[in-house]
């Protein structure tokens, strides 16, 4: 049986709790994947935490961007250390890949760092990519990494992003302000308005992170891949979506022509 590979990125909304890393779900995270594995994925982890783990060792001031830097640098070690010891409750190996985002600007940069991907999971070791946020600011500017994670699917040939987020799923408008807000299910296009929703501050969709996400889904798409967006807290919904076939609840980002 041919092996899928998938990228998938869970925020930090989903991996801390209370200015700490959520080790139970972090826990669950990793049985997931371990899960995924052990059918028929190829899979790749972008994980955000670096910031929070960070913060449990030294409690600087998280308001400047300098202070976010150091306590990346201090909170990666760390973060991957939580994450070692869980894989290997399952018998697997995971390692430790920082990008940034120039990486995907220089073909030769994307190759090589495409070698070292292919080699890693070719060995069985799931690669967890984070942002290199110490010398690239950007997730810690824009406070996300999917964008990331949608250049990691496309230029490392995976078949689908699946995004954790600390939202089931895409709304037609944002299910936290509107009661009435309803699940889309399915979405083959992202209109030009979605995708500029954050220039204009009274639309539904600007609040939130999902704009990034549509943004990721629409890049995606145009180029013949999948996004899957599904809660981070509960994760029936993906498991039953990878695992069993079943499109239960979360939103499918394909393109149908
Ligand atoms: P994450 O932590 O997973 O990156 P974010 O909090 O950044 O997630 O983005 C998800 C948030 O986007 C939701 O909690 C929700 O309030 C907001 N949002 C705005 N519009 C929508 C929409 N149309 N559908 C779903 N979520 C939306």
């Amino acid at each position: 049986m041919k092996s899928q590979r998938i990228v998938i990125k869970v925020g930090s909304h989903v991996l801390t709790q209370d200015g700490a890393i959520a080790k139970a779900r972090m826990l669950a995270l990793v049985e997931l994947i371990a899960e995924l594995k052990a059918h028929k994925y190829e899979v790749i982890l972008v994980s955000s935490g670096a910031v929070a783990a960070g913060h449990t060792l030294l409690p600087l001031d998280r308001s400047s961007v300098a202070n976010r830097q150091a306590l990346a640098a201090i909170g990666q070690p760390l973060l991957l250390k939580m994450y070692q010891e869980k894989f290997a409750k399952f018998g697997h190996l995971c390692s430790q890949v920082l990008l940034s985002a120039d990486v995907f600007e220089v073909v030769e940069q994307i190759a090589h760092a495409k070698v070292a991907i292919d080699t890693l999971l070719k060995n069985n070791i799931v690669p967890i990519i984070n942002e290199n946020d110490t010398v690239s600011v950007e997730e810690l500017v824009f406070g996300d990494n999917d964008r990331l994670s949608a250049h990691v699917a496309h230029y490392f040939d995976a078949k689908m992003l699946v995004i954790l987020s600390d939202i089931d799923a895409f709304y037609d408008k944002d299910p936290n302000q509107y009661s009435d807000a309803k699940r889309r299910a399915v979405v083959s296009e992202i209109s030009q308005d979605e995708l500029e929703a954050e220039h204009t501050p009274n639309n539904a969709f600007a609040t939130g992170g999902i704009v990034t996400k549509l943004q990721s889904a629409d890049f995606l798409m145009k180029h013949g891949r999948e996004m899957f967006l599904a809660s981070g807290f509960e994760l029936s919904d993906v498991k039953a979506f990878l695992v069993e076939g079943k499109h239960v609840g979360g939103t499918l980002f394909k393109q149908t022509k």
